[in-house]
């Protein structure tokens, strides 16, 4: 009984949080109203940390641009294919439905200079503080509320940034078959 009554209240915990959540998706075309933005399809509160972490980060002396937001399904299918039926190296492991990116919940940056030139070096400490960039960066996100994708053990991902609101895959998945989060198809 008392298992059950637990359970019970974690769903309807996750629940309020969906409902806040698809709340706030019916926002989506003031957080971005261009398709070729990288801000296109995303969550306003992506968005929104997103920009936060950029400020930050600039005070703390590292530049980043973002590279990559919201994939559709077939989007996801197609850069899954990369490496494995379609040239190029192998780039996600997810295939449509399997990455926060697909639900615009994700975002992906990059270090750059002061010119906007990507900059991939892992080893990167543009503000000489001792700690690579990649990593101030990623603790910057995680400070505003991002789950950290350089955290990772099976498929480290240091440009990758998400917000989760508590919800697996497989609830994002049910409750996209039911019709939530097609905002940006
Ligand atoms: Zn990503």
């Amino acid at each position: 009984m008392k298992h059950s009554l637990k359970r019970f209240s974690g769903i309807m915990i996750g629940l309020s949080l969906l409902f806040a959540a698809a709340f706030t998706y019916g926002n989506k075309a003031e957080a971005s109203e261009s398709s070729d933005s990288v801000y296109y399809g995303l969550h306003p509160d992506v968005v929104e940390k997103a920009e936060l972490v950029k400020q930050i980060a600039a005070n703390e002396g590292i530049l980043i641009r973002y590279t990559d937001g919201y994939r559709s399904f077939d989007s996801q299918d197609a850069i899954f294919e990369q490496g494995r039926t379609s040239p190029g190296p192998v780039v996600t492991n997810a295939r449509s439905g399997q990455s926060y990116h697909n639900f615009g919940l994700a975002i992906d940056f990059v270090l750059t200079d002061a010119y906007g030139n990507a900059q991939w070096s892992l080893e990167r400490d543009a503000n000489g503080n001792g700690v690579p960039d990649w990593e101030d960066v990623g603790n910057i996100a995680k400070s505003v509320g991002f789950t950290w994708g350089g955290d990772w053990e099976a498929f480290v991902d240091m440009p990758h940034l998400q917000l989760d609101y508590g919800m697996s895959l497989a609830d994002l998945q049910y409750w996209h078959s039911q019709g939530y989060y097609q905002f940006a198809d």
